[in-house]
């Protein structure tokens, strides 16, 4: 059998193609009114916190995911945060949220005062696993006044974040209805899911409230930003509130009723988004005809399987990904070394939360597919701009 680090790197290179320049795992595309747009923000002054394309932005994003209202904010992270904060999560609740997920997660619940509470993966959708969640919560939980309570650290469990890895719907239907049969609020981590579907509705508009990214390295990006997706109009006006500083509107004075935050995404930043929101299906188009091409590269390569979306999903395939076999997890650090040393950005999954010196002391159930597969995943360059280079 031939070495798995070179089949790997030279089976990337057939889809990326043969050029000279590093390959990254994910650049953005910048082919439509995105010059003009942030040029006429220059033109006219609006750069900052007022300006209308943060308005036509939220307006766009969520007739693009199907929900009522969104809220655009600086990052993926702050969107988070808000949706803990409008949610009602708080001090010493507890957050049951993926170990395999990135640090952003588990850090919003802690800028609530809130503990990370660590579920396991499964391998079918790289989410939750809910048969096991259920199991865990139905031993270590009990319900008070319609309230999800841990009896083991006596702390109310307030709330269930699903997160959709690597742009690969959970099995968000499960995850409902554990929320509900549990009373714990159901919020959507889909920060690497825009255009990603689970029966046919938008990833981010199943639970009370959800978060997107914007990142640089995510499937559109306004520099950096994130938004709120949700159907319900108190969250909406209270997300919108403490975002930009509790300020009570009024031509002139500065009345602010509670303590806000300054999240707002500045107009420049919303410009780019606009332009860039009008080119998703086509990024999403792109990158899944990216993946097949993978999934037709890797399809008879021993030791390892290319990652393919779940029953009953549309994935944006935001990072395309390959899993090694069990039992290959030591050539994990060889193939990661030559594949880069090669001008092909690859990356293995994020350390566990668990793992990390911040979170180990909180509570857990059994991770051991997530301690598994962390070890055996790796994210291979997946660009829309990948398929216009090479045909
Ligand atoms: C990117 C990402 C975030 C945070 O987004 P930022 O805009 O970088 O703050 C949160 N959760 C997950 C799973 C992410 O991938």
């Amino acid at each position: 059998m031939p070495d798995l680090a070179d089949t790997i790197t030279n089976k990337c290179r057939e889809v990326v193609g043969y050029t000279d320049k590093f390959v990254p795992l994910h650049s953005p595309t910048f082919t439509g009114a995105e010059w003009t747009y942030v040029k006429e923000c220059l033109d006219t002054g609006w750069v900052s916190s007022a300006g209308n394309f943060v308005d036509r932005f939220e307006k766009n994003l969520a007739s693009f995911c199907g929900v009522k209202h969104t809220v655009a904010v600086c990052n993926g992270t702050a969107a988070l945060h808000t949706c803990l904060i409008v949610s009602g999560v708080s001090r010493n609740d507890e957050v049951i949220i993926p170990t395999l997920t990135f640090v952003a997660t588990a850090n919003a619940v802690t800028y609530v005062g809130a503990v990370p509470h660590f579920a396991d993966i499964e391998p079918e959708t790289l989410g939750i696993n809910p048969l096991t969640l259920y199991d865990y919560l139905d031993n270590i939980s009990e319900i008070r006044n319609g309230q999800c309570f841990n009896i083991q650290t006596g702390r109310r469990i307030a709330a269930l974040i699903p997160m959709h890895t690597f742009g690969h719907p959970a099995k968000i239907d499960e995850l409902i209805e554990i929320s509900q049969n549990f009373g714990i609020t159901l919020i959507e981590d889909a920060a690497e899911s825009l255009g990603s579907y689970y029966k046919g509705k938008h990833t981010g508009s199943f639970g009370r409230i959800g978060a997107v990214s914007f990142n640089g390295n995510k499937i559109i990006t306004t520099g950096g930003g994130g938004a709120l997706l949700t159907n319900d109009n108190n969250l909406a006006k209270a997300a919108k509130h403490i975002t930009t500083t509790a300020k009570r509107p009024h031509p002139w004075h500065y009345d602010h009723d509670a303590i806000g935050y300054n999240y707002r995404m500045p107009n420049l930043n919303a410009a780019l988004g606009v332009a860039q929101l009008e080119q998703l299906p086509s990024f999403i188009k792109h990158k899944r005809a990216v993946a097949k091409h993978y999934a037709t590269v890797f399809q008879n390569v021993e030791g390892l399987s290319f990652v393919t979306e779940p029953k009953h999903s549309k994935s944006n395939y935001w990072l395309c990904t390959l899993l090694l076999d069990a039992g290959q997890e030591d050539k994990l650090e060889t193939i990661l070394k030559l594949s880069n040393e090669k001008g092909i950005m690859t990356r293995p999954a994020w350390t566990p939360m668990h793992q990390l010196p911040a979170f180990k002391n909180c509570p857990r159930m059994n991770l051991t597919v997530s301690e598994n597969m962390a070890k055996r995943l790796l994210n291979i360059p997946s660009s829309a701009n990948i398929v216009k280079s090479t045909y």
